[in-house]
Order: structure tokens, then C-alpha cells, then sequence
């Protein structure tokens, strides 16, 4: 009758959830109520600041900050009233100003068993695709629904889905970028930990609708837990025949390999990728030719990231149509963020393109806590940008953000107070890009270094007018002449604190004489 779901994503975990999950499983076994109460472990509930999370079911109660304390109390009260001092509040715009798709399952099903995915309608999106849709149809779907990649770039997902349909090899091959690298960011790792069968069934979609037999989910080392489950959910769809020959007794075929990356940021440029799924070192190379014609050991390859392969078997359960009508006119549906920084709540959140920045930040956050000021939100990791308070009326969506020199990116989302000196902040993007870069080209390898010795000198007090100018200039050479996108984008924490905030620069110059 009762099902209480402790929250098993990484955050809840490292804060206690699997103590209070055992002593849950424990009190109900000893109270004689395993027929009536089932424990269950669920994927991540999102308000990460508040954890350990359990939520009963079907009484839509919510407790945080659960010990293992608290257990015995939850149990006797199952029959009676929820917990009050435990008791979060659902109805806080956390919570009401979220529009979950992706998310939809986390934190509700057993992200370890494939009947809780099955149970929610999991899979039926295949089927139906297998047994009544010809690819080109599934194709012209995503492209009516308007979904653009969620790993950073916002290419518009059915337009290469088409390219891969149409282009000619001996094979084709479909892979999902997993290696989430931003600081910061943690979605791709929370859908995973969450609802695994959902990026699955996206890429079994999607090689239906490119013609390609073979996968690889390419994942961070760093993400054991999301590992785990990814291979335990392989196995679980083989076994019940949704992965291997003859899919729903059609005559399509998928398989799903994973690959795990060694640690290197570069390896999430899709060129890098393929090359270190080759075995070989992840180094980038020049595009043209792009993948989609010329991937993985030459053959045609889609390369989609995480979130966005949790969104298909959704578009097509529910049609194009319902999704283009969620978010704004070029930027559909919604987007995962990561929040973090000094916020009153943080965590993971879904929201419709559109909502603003500040929405997000004052309502769904919370705000700072105690009276701190904003000063800053930072979007797109090393790529992206920070954005002061004067534009927080902002709409999230790729445009809008790319405008004021910032990126939507994979969705980390990091919010200042007054406390972060922005210079600092660039100090240390670059810092980032400078261990990171490869060291393929000259202009990323030593423009970084270079870069980061100029911000260094200018946060320490030491550089002068002409130390910002040369820095200024360097903006613009890496930028415009390295060869993949770390070195192109590193430059843009420093244009855009420089843009915003230069007076931070400014005051700390020593005169050039
Ligand atoms: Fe390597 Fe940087 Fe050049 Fe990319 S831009 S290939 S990371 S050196």
C-alpha cells in the first residue's frame, strides 16, 4: 500500500541515504510490514540541499534531511500522519515552477530495476516506433518537435539525425556523450543514476531512425554509481530481448557497449571522443568532415549527449506538437540545470526555455541566504559566461544567453555573492582550460598559459594597463584560431567578466611606468 522511496543518486548517497535505507528495510521487516510498505531506492529528487530525501507514496509526502534517527518514527507513523518536523514543503516554487520531462521518472522508479520503467510507460515509445513508423518518420519528428542538442552547441537534433539517415557506410554507429566535464555540472550524472532505461531507449530510437546496429555510451570513469547502473540496465533490456537481434520481433537489431573515459575534458569534443573510443589518444581533429559523415572508424556517427537522448522516447510517446509548444520560439522544451553556489536551495531542477534567470535563481533557489547579495550567475562552465544582476530578466534559452557572451552549455549553473572577486573567477576558468587543453595547437596551448599568467599577475596586483590590453588581444587570437571548441571558448569567462565587471580588473593595475 505504502512505498517509501529514499533517494539513491549520488548526492543523497554521500550525505547518508543508503544507512537510512537499510535501517528502513530493517524497521519494516521487524514491524512485520513488508506486505504493506515496500523500501524502495529511487533516482535524485533534485532538492540536493535538503537531503537525504524519502518520499511516501501515494501520499505525496515529502521528508528531508531524513537520519537514521528518524527511522523509527517514519515507520510508526505510516498509518497515522506524516512526520511534521520532517516534512519538506512541496508546494514552494522548487517544486511548482519545474516542468519535468527528462526528469520525469527521477526520483519516483527504481532506477536499478527496468519493471519500474517498464511500469511508467517505459519502452512503449519503441515499440511503437519499431512496429509502426518507418525511420524517416521518426526522423521528421524530432525534426518537427524543434529539439536542439542539450550538450552545449544547440544543433538542432533532427537535423542531424537526417544527415546520419541519409549518409552511406559500411556501418553506423550511434554514441552518447557521457562525459560530463564542466565544474560544476552534474546532470548528465543524475539522469543517468536516475533513469538509465530512458537514454537507452532515446539511442535505440535513434539508430531505428539512422539505420545503425551498434552503440556506445562513452562515460566518465569518475561516475561509478551511473556506471553501475548503466551496465546493469544493458544487461536487463538484453534479457528482456529490447537490446540484441530482433527487437520486438522486428527485424532491427541494437547493441549497447559502454566505454569509460580516463579523465580528460578534451575527450567530450566529439572528435576526441570517437578518437579514444578508437583507442587511441583523445586528441580533436580539424571538421570538416563532421561525424555524421565521417565518425567512428570512418563510418556515419550520431553523437548526441545524455540529456538529450532523455528526451526522445518523451517526444514520441507525446508527439512533436506537445513538445514545440514547451519553451520559446527557437529554443523548444526544457532544459536540466545543475544549481550550485550560496543559494538557500540547490540542486537539480527542470524547467521550461524561457523562464528567467531570475525565476530561477529567487524563486526556485530561493535566493541567497543570509542577507548575501547576487553578484553573478555563471552558465556553460569553461565555455560560458557570468551574467550580473542587471540582466537576470533574462529568458534561458540558447539565443538569449549567447547574446550576453554566456552559452546555455550542458547546464552547470554556478550563482556568486558579493564575496567572488571576478577576476578571480576567470583565474580560474582559465586555469581549467590551461591543465585541460591537449596541447595539440599552438594557440590553445600557449594562449592559455598565457592568458592565465596575465590574470595572475593582474589578481596579485601586478599588472599594468598594457598586461589587460595584451590579455584583450589574446581573447581574440585563441578564440578565432584554435582548433577545437576548449580553445575557442576558453576565452569567454574573461570577455565576459572583462564586459561586465572590468572595473574589478581596473582596480587592481599597477601604473606601466
Ligand atoms: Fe587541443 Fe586546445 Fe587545440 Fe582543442 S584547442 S585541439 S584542446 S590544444
Amino acid at each position: 500500500e505504502h512505498c517509501l522511496n529514499v533517494c539513491t543518486a549520488a548526492s543523497c548517497l554521500s550525505s547518508g541515504a543508503e544507512e537510512v535505507k537499510k535501517g528502513l528495510t530493517t524497521a519494516v521487516k521487524e514491524k512485520g510490514l513488508r506486505e504493506k510498505c515496500r523500501i524502495r531506492g529511487a533516482g535524485c529528487m533534485g532538492l540536493c540541499s535538503s537531503g537525504p530525501l524519502v518520499a511516501l507514496d501515494p501520499e505525496d509526502v515529502l521528508y528531508q534531511h531524513v537520519g537514521v534517527d528518524d527511522v523509527p518514527e517514519i515507520v510508526e507513523s505510516l498509518d497515522t500522519q506524516p512526520v511534521p518536523r520532517l516534512l519538506c514543503d512541496t508546494t514552494i516554487p522548487f517544486f511548482q515552477r519545474q516542468k519535468k520531462i527528462v526528469l520525469e521518472n527521477s526520483g519516483r522508479i527504481d532506477p536499478e530495476r527496468i519493471e519500474d520503467y517498464i511500469a511508467v510507460g517505459g519502452y512503449r515509445s519503441l515499440a511503437r516506433v519499431l512496429t509502426e513508423m518507418d525511420p524517416d518518420e521518426v526522423v521528421q519528428e524530432i525534426v518537427n518537435s524543434g529539439l536542439r542538442g542539450r550538450g552545449g552547441a544547440g544543433y538542432p537534433t533532427g537535423l542531424k539525425w537526417g544527415t546520419v539517415a541519409k549518409a552511406t557506410g559500411a556501418e553506423k554507429y550511434v554514441i552518447c556523450n557521457a562525459d560530463e566535464g564542466d565544474p560544476g555540472a552534474f546532470m548528465d550524472r543524475a539522469v543517468l543514476e536516475s533513469d538509465p532505461h530512458r537514454v537507452l531507449e532515446g539511442m535505440t530510437i535513434a539508430a531505428y531512425a539512422v539505420g545503425a546496429t551498434q552503440g556506445y555510451i562513452y562515460v566518465r570513469a569518475e561516475y561509478p554509481l551511473a556506471i553501475k547502473r548503466l551496465r546493469q540496465a544493458i544487461k536487463q533490456a538484453q534479457r528482456l530481448g529490447l537490446q540484441g537481434d530482433r527487437i520486438y520481433e522486428t527485424p532491427f537489431r541494437f547493441t549497447v557497449d559502454i566505454r569509460l573515459g580516463a579523465g580528460a575534458f578534451v575527450c567530450g569534443e566529439e572528435t576526441a571522443l570517437i578518437a579514444s573510443i578508437e583507442g587511441g589518444r583523445g586528441l580533436p581533429r580539424p571538421r570538416p568532415p563532421y561525424p555524421a559523415n565521417h565518425g567512428l572508424w570512418g563510418c556515419p556517427t550520431l553523437i548526441n549527449n545524455v540529456e538529450t537522448f532523455a528526451n526522445v522516447a518523451a517526444i514520441l510517446r507525446e508527439g512533436a506538437g506537445w513538445f514545440s509548444s514547451i519553451g520559446t520560439e527557437k529554443s523548444k522544451g526544457t532544459k536540466v540545470f545543475s544549481l550550485a553556489g550560496p543559494l538557500s536551495r540547490y540542486g537539480l531542477i527542470e524547467v521550461p526555455m524561457g523562464i528567467s534567470l531570475r525565476e530561477i535563481v529567487f524563486d526556485i533557489a530561493g535566493g541567497l541566504p543570509d542577507g548575501k547579495s547576487f553578484k553573478a550567475v555563471q552558465t556553460g562552465g569553461p565555455s560560458g559566461g557570468c551574467i550580473p544582476a542587471r540582466h537576470l530578466d533574462t529568458s534561458v534559452d540558447y539565443e538569449s544567453l549567447r547574446e550576453l557572451g554566456a552559452i546555455m552549455g550542458s547546464g552547470g549553473m554556478i550563482v556568486m555573492d558579493e564575496s567572488s572577486n571576478m577576476v578571480d573567477v576567470a583565474r580560474f576558468f582559465m586555469e581549467f582550460c590551461m591543465t585541460e587543453s591537449c596541447g595539440k595547437c599552438v594557440p590553445c596551448r600557449v594562449g592559455t598559459y598565457q592568458m592565465h599568467t596575465l590574470l595572475d599577475r593582474i589578481y596579485n596586483r601586478q599588472g599594468t594597463k598594457r598586461d589587460l590590453e595584451l590579455l584583450s588581444e589574446l581573447c581574440e587570437v585563441v578564440r578565432e584560431t584554435s582548433l577545437c571548441g576548449l580553445g575557442q571558448t576558453a576565452p569567454n569567462p574573461v570577455n565576459s567578466t572583462l564586459r561586465y565587471f572590468r572595473d574589478e580588473y581596473e582596480e587592481r593595475l599597477v601604473s606601466d611606468g
